[in-house]
């Protein structure tokens, strides 16, 4: 007997690797105050034909379905986040005030031909946050997983950025898209011709040449409302001045209903076909779509293998948070984001304020994260070049030159 196609086993040898691949990514994700989701393997079929889409193709042709012995419509998880969405709501979790950092790591299921980089059990390491609207919680997400691939010895890696829009954006979007390939519908590979009703947006990746040089042209952001490109720009900027590398891609549409916003892809140059190393968004519209408080949300998922192929071989290493770092007004929050980055690059576990509220809330936020220390800029402070140092225990608090921060060990 063999194993199914599609599957594999992994052998003591390659285990330890995948040991060490997530030791190294539970520890990054504990820096940045993200805490494990387990949910089922099963589900009901619903929980993913209503999230990802009626027409998505995990959906339609990728999904392992099944009826059980009771006569319920059954699915093997194809992906991770409306699993992690059906437990948030099931548990009211939407109904507590604040924001929830999760992670998943586990097995996905997908009956897609199996090729090299390609396979029908697959593993993803996720992320969901849920209750932020802030671009730079956006920004944070990404800054989690650029340096989740530093920390894999990752390199030679391309992350591509676009905006979706809100829901009416993307309605928008969808119409204009289909009006237009509609018009070359003649030259449109056959799979993209099914597209064009139920998918078009799909139609914007497709590989085949001819459907490429159709749709070459349209950039989805260009019906994107004032707000939303608000939105992304704040989310650009930001990642400039942290020095993220991006590529703006006007074709990254992501393949399921979901997304809004934000979207995202990572793709490395040594993989061949199957290049994509991890992708996600925001889908703020989701949590009540299926049934929950209104809740923001964005998330990623990377594939497990494919970063195992990508790995450069070698070398370790990096520890709940330690400093928590406040800002008086929101626009200091690119200052305090850069600094968190800093901090944590040098493997101290650090959290830092997204949003626009009050100092006194946040506060309270780094005295349950049970802090030692809190670090405050003000305008005054980021002027002056200095920050304000708070120690939790004491309440005492004392300015200081930010070349002190360099050496503080925390
Ligand atoms: P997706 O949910 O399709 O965006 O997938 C996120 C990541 O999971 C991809 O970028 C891949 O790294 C990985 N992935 C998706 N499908 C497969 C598959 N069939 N085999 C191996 N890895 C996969």
């Amino acid at each position: 007997m063999k194993a199914l196609g599609g599957t594999s086993d992994i052998l003591p040898k390659e285990a330890a690797l995948w040991q060490q691949l997530e030791q190294e990514a539970r520890r990054t994700l504990d820096l940045y105050g993200y805490q494990e989701i387990r949910t089922p393997l099963i589900e009901e079929a619903a929980v993913f034909t209503h999230s990802l889409g009626e027409a998505a193709e995990i959906v339609t042709k990728q999904m392992y379905l099944f009826q059980d012995r009771g006569g319920r419509s059954v699915a093997l998880r194809p992906e991770g986040t409306a699993s992690v969405v059906r437990a948030f709501i099931e548990h009211g979790l939407d109904k507590t005030a604040g924001i929830s950092r999760f992670y998943y790591l586990g097995p996905m299921f997908r009956a897609e031909r199996p090729q090299k980089g390609r396979q029908r059990q697959f593993h993803q390491l996720g992320v969901e946050v849920f209750g932020s609207a802030s671009p730079y919680q956006d920004v944070e997400v990404l800054c989690l997983l650029v340096r989740l691939l530093e920390i894999w010895r990752v390199q030679d890696w391309v992350l591509k950025l676009n905006s979706l829009g809100c829901r009416e954006d993307r309605r928008k979007i969808l119409e204009e898209v289909r009006a237009k390939l509609k018009l070359h519908r003649s030259r449109l590979c056959e799979d993209c011709q099914n597209r064009l009703e139920k998918n078009p947006l799909r139609i914007l990746d497709c590989k085949e040449p001819g459907c490429q040089q159709v749709s070459r042209g349209i950039d989805v952001f260009e019906s994107v409302c004032q707000n939303c490109r608000g939105h992304f720009q704040t989310v650009l900027d930001a990642l400039k001045s942290l020095r993220v590398p991006f590529e703006r891609d006007p074709h990254l549409v992501r393949g399921l209903d979901y997304y809004t916003r934000t979207a995202f892809e990572v793709v490395h140059g040594g993989l061949g076909a199957q290049d994509a190393l991890g992708g996600g968004g925001r889908y703020d519209e989701l949590v009540q779509a299926m049934g929950g408080n209104t809740a923001p949300a964005i998330g990623f998922a990377v594939g497990i293998e494919r970063i195992l192929m990508a790995q450069e071989k070698g070398g370790l290493e990096s520890p709940s948070l330690k400093v928590f770092i406040a800002t008086v007004t929101p626009r200091e929050i690119p200052v305090a984001l850069a600094w968190a980055e800093k901090l944590r690059a040098r493997g101290i576990p650090a959290g830092v304020n997204l949003e626009d509220r009050p100092l006194k809330r946040q506060m309270e936020q780094a005295a349950k994260l049970g802090v030692k220390q809190a670090l405050i800029f003000g305008p005054d402070e980021v002027n002056a070049g200095v920050v304000i140092i708070k120690e939790m225990k004491s309440g005492q608090q004392e300015k200081q030159p930010l070349s002190s921060l360099e050496a503080n060990e925390f």
